[in-house]
């Protein structure tokens, strides 16, 4: 059993730290949100006064905060409180920047780190079915995965610090890509008089097929699975997808990639969270490709 600390008790992290209490590790948690810390201690997760608190006698941080400014400053804050050698993971979905200055800051204080951020959303999170996408050593991988093991599936070492969120970020650029191209096609279909279930039929075992049409059809009907058939409701609602696209477009300026239909699929995004559709699924964006109407 290992003693686990875990700060950030969200969507995510409250029932990923309810998974490693599952498993039989002792786990002490500390979120800003009363709320988030009460739920979690329903789950038999032990809750501290500070995040400092909650990190005095772990073997492995894990931290599941919004974005890189809050890792940093939660980093900052409780990496002095802890013990020399303590595994640091951070699991938030954060730009590459700033998830190599926390392996940095990890440095520092005698630490080894893993930026580990998933992807499976909050379904995955709380059947412990996440992927996780990892950067750090072999070293600092080879301490973490069994402990990620317990909150996913598939754990996915790609590399040095910051290589995990470079994989996510470039996962989901090609998600934000490929979903915008199969809804127009869609429209596009609809205009022709071409049924969905036929254009389905045809692109699901051709060329176009990918995982936003076969899975995540963004039309009602051909995969009942898909929020299209329980009205948009996410799954992975568009305003995350939107943060994950600028975080991808950081990252290209960052490095002079060329990357013009990621930037393109970033400004669609962001006009569908100015209609107010942040909070629905992702593949809602097919509305604002008709127009906002209907099929
Ligand atoms: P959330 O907003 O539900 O949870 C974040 C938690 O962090 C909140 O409970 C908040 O109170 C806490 N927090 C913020 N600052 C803090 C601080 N200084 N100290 C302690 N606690 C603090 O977000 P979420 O949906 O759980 O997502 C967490 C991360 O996972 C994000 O980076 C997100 O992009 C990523 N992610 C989310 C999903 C999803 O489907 N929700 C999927 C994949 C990745």
């Amino acid at each position: 059993m290992t003693s686990i600390a875990f700060i950030g008790l969200g969507h995510m992290g409250g029932p990923m730290a309810g998974n490693l209490v599952k498993a039989g590790h002792g786990i002490t948690a500390f979120d800003l949100a009363q709320a988030s810390m009460d739920a979690a201690a329903e789950t038999g997760v032990g809750i501290a006064a500070s995040a400092r608190q909650a990190v005095a006698d772990a073997e492995i941080v894990v931290t599941m905060l919004p974005a890189g400014k809050h890792v940093l400053s939660v980093w900052a804050d409780i990496l002095p409180a802890v013990k020399p050698g303590t595994l640091m993971i951070d699991s938030s979905t954060i730009d590459v920047e700033s998830a190599r200055k926390a392996h940095g800051l990890a440095a520092e204080h005698g630490c080894e780190a893993l930026d580990a951020p998933v992807s499976g959303g909050t379904g995955g999170a709380r059947g412990a079915t996440l992927t996780f996408m990892v950067g750090g050593s072999e070293d600092a991988f080879a301490r973490g995965e069994p402990v990620l093991a317990r909150m996913g599936r598939r754990i996915v070492h790609c590399g040095g610090p910051g290589n995990g969120q470079a994989a996510k970020i470039c996962n989901n650029m090609i998600l934000g890509i490929s979903m915008i191209g199969v809804c127009e096609a869609f429209v596009l279909a609809e205009k022709l008089g071409l049924s969905h279930q036929a254009l389905f039929d045809v692109a699901a075992t051709s060329s176009g097929q990918c995982w936003s049409l076969t899975t995540y059809c963004p039309v009602p009907g051909p995969v009942p699975t898909s929020p299209a058939n329980h009205d948009y409701r996410p799954g992975f609602a568009s305003a995350l997808m939107l943060k994950d696209l600028k975080l991808a477009q950081e990252a290209a300026q960052a490095v002079g990639a060329a990357t013009p239909l990621g930037a393109a699929a970033a400004q669609l995004f962001g006009l569908h969270n100015a209609w107010g559709e942040g909070g629905s699924d992702f593949s809602a964006i097919v509305q604002l490709l008709r127009g906002r109407g209907s099929a």
